[in-house]
């Protein structure tokens, strides 16, 4: 009997290609109901002097099968795992995939600076709204719908109300409506004119500046810009304030500084002057004070604006502001 169960079962072993049917054939011959046991139970239907020989072979016969199951089971999982291993093969050495960097803009390297510079100064930052109420952009500013200033900025109207901004000043109203002095901050941000040439983009980048407070004169304004210009350009610039006009301000005044192209000597860019303008500054004219409930005879202040592009073309001996927005990477990546 032994040898015949043997037999099959070596039998079948043999066509076994997988764990799962190693399996089914345990169960079937060393499980509850199988080949084994059942042979087992049949034991006592021998004649007596038969049974201890078959219970014997029957016994060698199970240990054999335990065993042969035993390295199919460990021959099986080699196997798998091999192949698992060939599957997931690595190459180490292949090389890396190039994954492209960017960079900061040059508008935003240069931004980040000035915030930088003035934010050593005391300075905090606002900001305000790019579509704004006409009365932010022009009038709270001493600017009345009449006024001859409006022309200066060739205005994108959304309605007779609502523009995009001409400048970052509306955040100094909004600021001031909101917070009493002292106060001391710029307001980043991007302003828009209907206007395109070499010098002139119609979105573009300003950066602002107002400081109020008991007893702040004008020679504040001078300390303040500057100390900024000179950390701008190097401490060997020199710094020229010239008598100008904003509705805004009063007095008002803009801002050179020696030509860092050619040295003061005179170049295309400076026009041959030695001087470049880079800012537009005054004193806050007391009607703006007045527009956002301030005490005039109380608190004084200076305010100042600049332009982010011109301030990089500047720092960078761009001639081209259009540049700043084709986007053209062999430019972009220059910075
Ligand atoms: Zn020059």
């Amino acid at each position: 009997m032994s040898d015949t169960i043997k037999e099959t079962f070596f039998e079948e072993l043999q066509s076994v290609e997988g764990l799962a049917t190693l399996e089914s054939l345990r169960v079937k011959y060393l499980g509850k109901k199988g080949v084994i046991t059942e042979a087992v139970k049949k034991l006592s239907s021998l004649p007596i002097e038969q049974r201890p020989q078959a219970g014997k072979e029957l016994n060698e016969t199970k240990q054999a099968i335990e065993e042969s199951l035993g390295k199919k089971e460990k021959h099986l999982r080699d196997k798998q795992l091999s192949e698992r291993l060939a599957k997931e093969y690595l190459d180490i050495t292949v090389p890396g995939r190039y994954i492209p960097r960017g960079r900061l803009h040059p508008i935003n390297q240069v931004l980040a600076e000035i915030n930088h510079i003035f934010s050593k100064m005391g300075f905090d930052v606002e900001e305000g709204p790019e579509v704004e109420l006409d009365y932010y952009n022009f009038e709270a500013l001493n600017i009345p719908k009449e006024h001859p200033a409006r022309d200066m900025q060739d205005t994108f109207y959304i309605s007779d109300e609502v523009v995009l901004r001409t400048q970052t000043s509306p955040v100094q109203i909004r600021v001031m409506e909101k917070k009493a002095p002292p106060l001391r901050f710029i307001s980043p941000g991007k302003v828009y004119r209907c206007d395109s040439d070499v010098s002139h983009t119609p979105m573009f980048h300003q950066v602002e500046g107002l400081m109020v407070d008991k007893n702040i004169s004008f020679s504040h304004l001078k300390g303040i810009l500057e100390t900024f210009l000179k950390e701008m350009y190097g401490s060997s610039v020199e710094v020229r304030f010239r008598p100008s006009f904003f509705p805004f301000t009063e007095p008002s005044a803009e801002i050179d500084i020696s030509c860092i192209m050619c040295g003061s000597k005179g170049c295309r860019v400076c026009k041959e002057t030695g001087w470049l303008e880079v800012l537009g500054a005054g004193m806050v004219h007391p009607k703006v004070f007045e527009n956002v409930g301030y005490n005039p005879e109380e608190f004084t202040g200076f305010a100042f604006g600049m332009g982010v592009e011109r301030l990089t073309m500047l720092r960078y001996s761009i001639t081209d502001i259009r540049l700043f927005f084709d986007n053209d990477l062999r430019f972009l990546r220059q910075f």
